[in-house]
Formats: C-alpha cells, structure tokens, sequence
C-alpha cells in the first residue's frame, strides 16, 4: 500500500492538487489517499494553520502533496506560515528543485539542472529584533548536523542522475563562518563519496549571472536556504515559469512535494490554474522518495509530449480540466 497525505490549502491549491492526485493515482494502483488540512482558511476556521491530525496524517504517510496557502501581508497575531512549519516540525531538511527546458514553453532548450536548497535554517530561522528605532538584525544559522544532511542528500541524487558535475554555491569570501562551515562540510561529505561528478564552488552573485549565461553548464547546484529560494526563482524562467516549477521538500524517511507557486488568489475559482506544477511535483516523489523511477518518467514524458503537441499560446486558454484531460490520454 502506497499512501499519500493529501493538503490542497487554499486558493488554487485546491484546484491543482486533485489534478495530481487523479494522475497519481492513474500511475500507482494502491494509492490510498488520506486528506488533510492546513492554511489560512484552516486558520481562520480553527485557529490553528497546521493543526496537529495533518502532522499526524503526513508521520502515517511518510509522503504528502502539498497545494499552496495564503499569507495575510500584514501580521496576524497566533498566524504561523503553514509550509514553513510543516518544514520545520517534519524535519524536511532539504528541497529539491529541478529546472529544465520544455518544448515550446522554455526560451533556450538542453536545459536540465537541479538546485539542492537547505530547508530548515539559514536566514529563515526567522530570528530577528529591532535593536533600535534604526536598527534591525537578523541571524543567520548554519549548522554542521543541516549542512551534512544537505550535501548526504546531494551524493544520492548525484548517484541517482549520474551527475556530471556539482557546484557548491556560498558567499564565504563575505560570511567566512557561516557559508565556510557550510562549504568545509559539504567538501567533506562530497569529497568522501569518492563520486564522478566534478566537484566545485561558485559565490551565490557569480552563480546567478551563470545561471542566466549559460544554464547549461549546470547540474547539480548545492546552497543554503535563502540563496537556494532566490536562485531557484531565477532559474524557473527557463522551465517556463512558475506554473511548471515543481518542488519536493525531503527529510528522514519523510517527504512532501510542493508546486513553488502559491494560491494565485487572482485566478482562483476561474477553472484556469495550471495543474502541471502539481503534477511534476508529484513526479519527484515518484523519482526520489517512492523510488519509482518508471513511473516518474512516464508522467514527465505525458507532461513533455503534451507540451510538444500544444503551443504555449494554447496552453494559457486551456482549463485545468483541460489540461487533465490532455495528460490523462498520454498515460
Ligand atoms: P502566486 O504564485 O500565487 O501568483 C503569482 C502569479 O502567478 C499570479 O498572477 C498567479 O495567477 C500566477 N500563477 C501562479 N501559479 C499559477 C498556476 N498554477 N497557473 C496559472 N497561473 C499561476 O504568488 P503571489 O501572488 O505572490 O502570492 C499569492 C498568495 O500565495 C499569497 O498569500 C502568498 O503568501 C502565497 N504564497 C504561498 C506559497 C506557498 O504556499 N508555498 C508560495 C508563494 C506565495
Ligand atoms: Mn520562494
């Protein structure tokens, strides 16, 4: 039995993510499904946005789809964004987001690169306090325990994608104990797997002009949290944009795939949100965490010849229910 924690959330969550769970379900016959709630309608009908049965719900499973959720803008008293804590109490220590070239969709073609993004410390320990009226601070955490788990994570992709080469991204020149524990930690771990790929090192500023100069050079990309979510953002404009970036957020025995858009509030309801995020979001937990890579080929070859058959101008007037319906008959 193969089961599957289920959280739509809010806005086109809701609308996506059924769309992946049909097609999963088209692909591994003993699906079983459990739902689970979490975001601000949750909150605001429970006053909790993760409450603890989807905790409970995502241990049972070990594996979960995740929509999108809304963030009020301004700070809600009790309100805690609901990805960012299911993250952090799951211990999903690593996100995985891989951008490639589409036919018709992708400006540049041959395209095929995966960036490894710490997921649970960094910047995004969200430790901050005003020191004075003109003063504010931040702190960054880096870890040797997070940065090992990362670059652990790294050898087994490397080893599953047959990598050609990994590239460590940091900014140690400017923050030589936090991005050179990261860097020292991960040399070690890479270096100790005794692997193929070309190991070597980019600072983060010199990483994005590459990433737009020649994103074909690219295989595996290795960084922390913060500069992983801004590069990851960056490279998605060569897979097409955000409603085909997918992403798996991935811990001990534990993952949770994810689209990396959000709950598009301006088109939620119209029936024109596109599942394809969702979808290839789905494929990564088939790849990396189910282990079946068959079936994830099958789905990403559907997504490839569907977009093959159809131009992107196409793409944008098809319904969701449209774009189902054109996936489904390539499975
Ligand atoms: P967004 O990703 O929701 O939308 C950005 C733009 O892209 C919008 O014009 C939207 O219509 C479009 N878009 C996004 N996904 C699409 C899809 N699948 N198909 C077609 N068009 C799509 O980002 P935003 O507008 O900055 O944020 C909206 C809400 O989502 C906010 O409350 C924000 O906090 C939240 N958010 C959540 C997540 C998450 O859950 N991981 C991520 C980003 C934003
Ligand atoms: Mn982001």
């Amino acid at each position: 039995m193969t089961r599957l924690c289920v959280i739509p959330g809010d806005g086109i969550g809701q609308e996506v993510v059924p769309v992946a769970v049909r097609v999963l379900e088209r692909l591994i016959t003993d699906l079983q499904v459990v739902e689970a709630v979490a975001g601000w309608d949750c909150f605001q009908a429970t006053g909790e946005s993760v409450p603890a049965s989807t905790l409970e719900a995502m241990r049972a499973c070990g594996a979960g789809l995740f929509g999108a959720v809304s963030s009020p803008a301004h700070a809600v008293p009790g309100y805690r964004s609901a990805i960012i804590q299911l993250r952090q109490t799951l211990g999903l220590g690593v996100n995985l987001r891989p951008v490639r070239s589409w036919p018709g969709l992708s400006v540049r073609s041959g395209i095929n690169l995966l960036i490894l993004r710490e997921n649970s410390e960094g910047l995004y320990v969200g430790v901050e306090r005003q020191v004075s009226a003109d003063l504010a601070v931040a702190e960054r955490h880096i870890s040797r325990q997070a940065s090992e788990f990362l670059a652990h994570r790294a050898v087994e992709i490397a080893r599953l994608r047959g990598a050609r080469r990994i590239t460590l991204v940091h900014k140690a020149n400017i923050l030589p104990l936090t991005c050179g524990l990261f860097r020292d930690c991960c040399r070690e771990v890479l270096h100790q797997a005794g692997l193929d790929a070309l190991v070597d090192e980019r600072l983060v500023d010199v990483a994005a002009l590459q990433l737009v100069e020649q994103p074909e050079a690219f295989d595996l990309l290795v960084t922390t949290n913060l500069f992983g979510d801004i590069l990851s953002d960056l490279a998605s404009y060569w897979s097409g944009g955000l409603g085909l970036a997918p992403s798996l957020n991935w811990g001990q025995g534990i993952a949770l795939a994810e689209p990396v858009h959000g709950s598009a509030p301006d088109i939620a309801g119209t029936g024109r949100a596109n599942p394809l995020a969702a979808v290839l979001s789905s494929a990564l937990l088939l790849r990396y965490h189910w282990r079946a890579e068959t079936e994830a080929n099958r789905l990403e070859s559907a997504v490839e010849g569907l977009l093959t058959d159809i131009s992107p101008g196409q793409l944008r007037q098809e319904t969701t229910q449209g774009i189902e319906a054109e996936l489904l008959a390539r499975l």
